[in-house]
């Protein structure tokens, strides 16, 4: 594996195992900040299922987080994500310096946009997704990739860059991998490790709600208010569990909608402690719902 930090190094690197390759290629990018877990590691492995050349990013992106987020204390494991993405078989790692990806003195361009990136977590986290698009636009011009891999985890996220791919006319298919969770249900999270055994246990509230939730609408309830209803006294049950949102959207507009029957997103976001934790069943149009299973 290359592990790259500069800008022009990656993108000669990423043109030369293209032009190097004897056949079509296709180039897989997988951007991340790092920390890394299972999650991330079922991105790589997709990706090297589909693509020739595989490409994975560290970086903690310093525009998508809020002047009181947790930036500074965000876990970093440089060394051994190395290890991890060197196992799985990864051609390239570019992890650059906040310096190279933001020179103070001449960036000024950023992407918004408007209306999704302002619902779910781009309310709590006013600029989060304007930050989130953006690093995102530039790893696609650094890198080139044919597709790019992200988790459902972050389901609004997913709709944000989905959004901002169809307009600017990206040529980079989105590609969006099934959330991994441990045994015990809990959404893998680079954060789940600033929990305390005891406010482990309190975050498991988030999916055991979402799994109650999918098999309410499983059984045929289509009210989302209701099912909205059952999530928050769910939530509110949970000591010290602080909601920050529950909401019931269109997975593509991430605006809120009445019924499920089209299909909906269950989105839940909550603090544990000085934790902020998120979590999302995606419903389909057609039963049988997708099911959360501890
Ligand atoms: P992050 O390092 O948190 O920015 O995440 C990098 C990528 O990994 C994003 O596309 C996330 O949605 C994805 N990801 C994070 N956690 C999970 C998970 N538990 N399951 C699947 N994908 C995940």
């Amino acid at each position: 594996m290359q592990i790259l930090q500069t800008i022009k190094e990656t993108r000669q690197a990423c043109a030369k195992a293209r032009a190097s390759a004897t056949k079509p290629t296709v180039l897989g990018l997988i951007p991340t900040m790092g920390a890394l877990h299972e999650g991330h590691l079922s991105l790589i492995r997709t990706a090297k299922k589909q693509c020739e050349i595989v490409v994975a990013t560290i970086f903690v992106n310093p525009t998508q987080f809020g002047p009181n987020e947790d930036f500074s204390r965000y876990p970093r494991t440089f060394a051994s994500d190395c290890a991890l993405l060197e196992a799985e078989g990864v051609d390239i790692l570019f992890a650059p310096s906040v310096e190279d990806m933001y020179p103070t003195s001449t960036s000024r361009t950023f992407i918004e946009v408007p209306g999704i990136s302002d619902r779910l977590d781009g309310l709590s986290r006013p600029g989060h997704f304007r930050g989130v698009a953006t690093v995102v636009a530039k790893l696609f011009h650094i890198v080139s990739p044919d597709r790019a891999y992200f988790g459902q985890k972050d389901a609004a996220q997913v709709a944000v860059l989905r959004a901002m791919v169809h307009d600017l006319n990206f040529p980079v298919e989105v590609i969006v991998c099934p959330t991994v969770r441990d045994a015990d249900g809990l959404a893998l999270s680079s954060r789940n490790q600033y929990l305390s055994p005891e406010e482990r246990t309190r975050a498991l509230a988030l999916s055991r709600s979402l799994g109650n939730a999918t098999a309410q609408a499983s059984k045929g309830t289509h009210d989302a208010s209701q099912l909205k209803s059952a999530i928050l006294q769910d939530l509110q049950s949970t000591p010290t569990l602080k909601i920050d949102y529950v909401e019931i959207v269109d997975p593509t507009t991430l605006e809120p909608i009445a019924d499920l029957q089209a299909g909906a997103l269950i989105a839940v976001a909550a603090w544990i402690g000085k934790t902020r934790l998120i979590d999302n069943a995606l419903l389909s149009a057609t039963p049988p719902h997708q099911k959360i299973t501890p």
